[in-house]
């Protein structure tokens, strides 16, 4: 199977369109991808056919609501290399998995003097949910640095570790870098001081096929927009013993055996953590996603988005005034840069103004920007379906800008 990048934007409606009278160039897929037709029919189908409340009737509409979305379940397991589909817990998306996990396991499991490390790349929604839970518990979130080539630093972890830390939580890719991080290694020292990992995996889910199982971590998080599929979904893998062993994090239907005034008993996994009328149609969104993903020759994809950040770094060598920020090699996705004399938000606007859609800003991390002493950066990232005449226009477009302010 070769990679036709027409083929795959053609399955694209969003990427049909002008902006600003000129064709879209999409480059803000870290912050979300666009949505290919089949998940868009695979949510319009549920609404016109099959909509109705899960796990609850005994209708037909329910019992077809009910299978499209525990299929879901199934695919999404199966995509993460997770034999047990009650080990996907349906959150909102990656802000809520972790809350969920910092609050869950957070509560009954920190105490006064643990520690849980979190890399300084983190995005707010990995530090913020830490920082909560160990204000409440009397624990302390401590930084990872990152070095000057913006990856996290290694040495300074191991020097970290001791036996009061009790979680590492890292990203997999850094959304506003782009970093690949060695989670599996990360993983490793962090068991070995009897610690747990959990990972972020919001901007490597879309790059390549992964394994939870071979990554060695104990969580493991995504979101649905980020793949092609709905916002307002996203999953929580856990291991099942800790899954297991953690009590509830919201109350209400659905998570419960029996409930009585003398005391409630929970449901079994993964309802224990989903309470209340589930986002039935993202789920289905998300499960064909999942699919159409799986369709896909995966290795030509990361290599033709691989194409693409190369030819913006050749690009940006003769661009005057480029400072680009994050790793040589080991990047996926994003391209962060400043351009001198040109503030990021200016950069961004006038960009737009070409058609070309870009993000600006500290991209949610601001103890990233900090370390590098910047406010924020403009971001280019690339999906599966940009193409090289994209990279073109972005640089175009930067020229343009600079003529501009010349
Ligand atoms: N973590 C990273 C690395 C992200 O890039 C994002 C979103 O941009 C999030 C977490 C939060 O994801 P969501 O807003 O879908 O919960």
């Amino acid at each position: 199977m070769s990679f036709n990048v027409e083929e795959i934007r053609a399955q694209f409606p969003a990427l049909k369109q002008e902006v600003n009278g000129r064709p879209l160039v999409y480059l803000d897929s870290a912050a979300t991808t666009q949505k290919p037709q089949a998940v868009i029919d695979a949510i319009v189908h549920y609404y016109q056919h099959d909509n109705a409340n899960v796990h609850r009737a005994a209708h037909a509409l329910s019992g077809r609501a009910t299978s499209a979305f525990e299929d879901s379940r199934r695919v999404t397991a199966e995509f993460l290399g997770c034999a047990n589909p009650a080990q996907i817990i349906w959150v909102r998306g990656v802000t809520e998995a972790i809350n969920l996990v910092a609050a869950s396991w957070g509560r009954s499991n920190l105490a006064a003097g643990d520690k849980v490390l979190v890399s300084a790349m983190e995005h707010h929604s990995d530090i913020v949910p830490w920082q909560l839970i160990c204000a409440e518990r009397g624990a302390e979130v401590i930084p990872v640095p990152v070095t000057d080539d913006g990856e996290i630093d290694l040495q300074a972890l191991e020097a970290l570790l001791d036996e009061h830390v009790k979680m590492v939580a890292v990203n997999h890719v850094s959304n506003a870098l782009g970093t690949i991080n060695p989670v599996q290694e990360i993983a490793a020292k962090a068991h070995a001081v009897g610690a747990l990992c959990m990972v972020d995996g919001a901007q490597a889910i879309a790059h390549w096929p992964l394994d939870v199982q071979q990554l060695g971590c104990d969580f493991y998080a995504f979101s649905g927009h980020k793949l092609f599929g709905p916002t307002g979904i996203g999953v929580l893998w856990g291991r099942e013993a800790l899954l297991e062993a953690m009590p509830p994090f919201l109350g209400g239907g659905e998570m419960i055996d029996r409930v009585s005034f003398d005391g409630t008993t929970f449901n079994r996994l993964p309802f224990k953590f989903e309470a209340g009328t589930p986002n039935i149609a993202g789920v289905i969104g998300l499960g064909a996603a999942v699919r159409w993903v799986q369709g896909l020759d995966r290795g030509s994809a990361e290599e033709h988005e691989q194409l693409l950040l190369r030819r913006c770094d050749e690009l940006a060598e003769s661009v005057r005034g480029l400072r680009r920020l994050g790793p040589e090699r080991n990047r996926v996705g994003v391209f962060s840069f400043l351009l001198e004399g040109t503030h990021p938000e200016d950069l961004g606007t006038l960009l737009d103004q070409q058609g070309i859609a870009i993000r600006t800003g500290h991209h949610c991390a601001q103890p990233l920007m900090s370390r590098f002493e910047v406010p924020g950066t403009a971001r280019a990232s690339f999906s599966l379906y940009n193409t090289m005449d994209d990279v073109e226009a972005l640089f175009a477009g930067l020229a343009k800008i600079q003529e501009f302010f010349a």
